[in-house]
């Protein structure tokens, strides 16, 4: 997956069973997990971050990650990614056949302590390590730049320090890097500025990916800033469920439905069965105790809600 600033294909990566589910009171179980996989997988998405590699004592919502793999279908043409943190991870997620692993660096201290457990410093060592074993193994690596926006106990982040990270990331080798917005505080000329700057230093050979919450409703026009600077991958959740278990105040991602149709709308191609993938999110609200976020769901697609009535 090479993603071209200059093409109107935009890929994005559903990441509602791992970020949309990892927060959730309720704890889900592989079956209902494998589920929700499967839907995805069947609506053109071509990216899915089904599972998370982490302590299952300090995220228990996302333990067995392994049978989750084990069970899932794997139809042509759909990704499969796993979080991983340590070296441990990375090697529970190489054994259970994710097609990409992704990493996590906090670009601020105090986060990434509450986070990972450790200085900025030792995320980046641990993670050459990490990068060797997983080029090894011949897999898609990912490496996400935490709170690149704005942190809840930092406040602002100097974009020095998310270009430091990124700089890292690129001599480990990474294929991709993301820019996540944990907290959702970001605005869009924030997004063109640091997309810009961070695509600088990147180059063209790796992709660039952003990752947005919706915490302040800003989350849709960031997407919008962000492709409209030629980004063209993008995580979002189905319904816009999620949350982060380390970060207060945070909720979800923005909708997976709610940027296909915009995307849609604006004349990019996804690929994306925007009906199916709706029939999905109406399956996915029924095990949720309120509506979803999801706005699109409830509104209907532009023109066909006005043809049909
Ligand atoms: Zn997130």
């Amino acid at each position: 997956m090479t993603a071209s600033s200059e093409s109107n294909k935009v890929s994005i990566c559903d990441v509602g069973p791992r970020d949309g589910l990892q927060s959730e009171k309720r704890i889900w179980t592989v079956d209902e997990r494998v589920e929700f996989i499967n839907r995805l997988s069947r609506t053109g998405l071509d990216r899915i971050e089904a599972v998370s590699f982490v302590n299952p004592k300090r995220v228990p919502q996302m333990a067995d990650a392994e049978s989750v793999m084990a069970k899932i279908d794997r139809p042509d043409g759909v990704r499969y990614a796993g979080l991983a943190l340590n070296l441990k991870g990375v090697e529970r997620a190489l054994e259970s056949g994710v097609d990409e692993i992704r990493y996590v660096v906090v670009a601020s201290e105090t986060f990434n302590q509450k986070n990972q457990g450790a200085s900025i410093e030792q995320s980046m060592s641990a993670f050459d390590g990490i990068a060797e074993t997983v080029r090894a193994a011949g897999k898609r690596l990912s490496g996400t730049i935490g709170v690149t926006f704005g942190c809840p106990f930092e406040g602002e982040v100097p974009l020095e320090q998310v270009l430091k990270i990124a700089k890292r990331y690129v001599d480990a080798g990474v294929h991709e890097i993301g820019l996540a917005d944990t907290i959702g505080c970001a605005v869009p000329n924030q997004i063109t500025e640091r997309v810009g700057a961070v695509m600088d230093v990147i180059g063209k050979d790796i992709d660039l990916t952003c990752h947005f919450h919706n915490t302040r409703n800003t989350g849709i026009a960031n997407a919008a800033a962000a492709v409209m600077a030629g980004v063209r991958l993008f995580d979002a959740s189905l319904g816009g469920i999620g949350g982060c278990p380390f970060a207060p105040r945070a909720t979800g991602n923005i909708a997976s439905e709610d940027l296909a149709y915009m995307l849609r709308n604006m004349g990019y191609d996804t690929g994306i069965d925007l009906n199916a993938l709706l029939d999905v999110a109406t399956w996915l609200e029924g095990f949720f105790p309120a509506p979803l976020p999801g706005q699109v769901m409830k509104a209907g697609l532009f023109p066909e809600v006005a043809q049909a009535s």
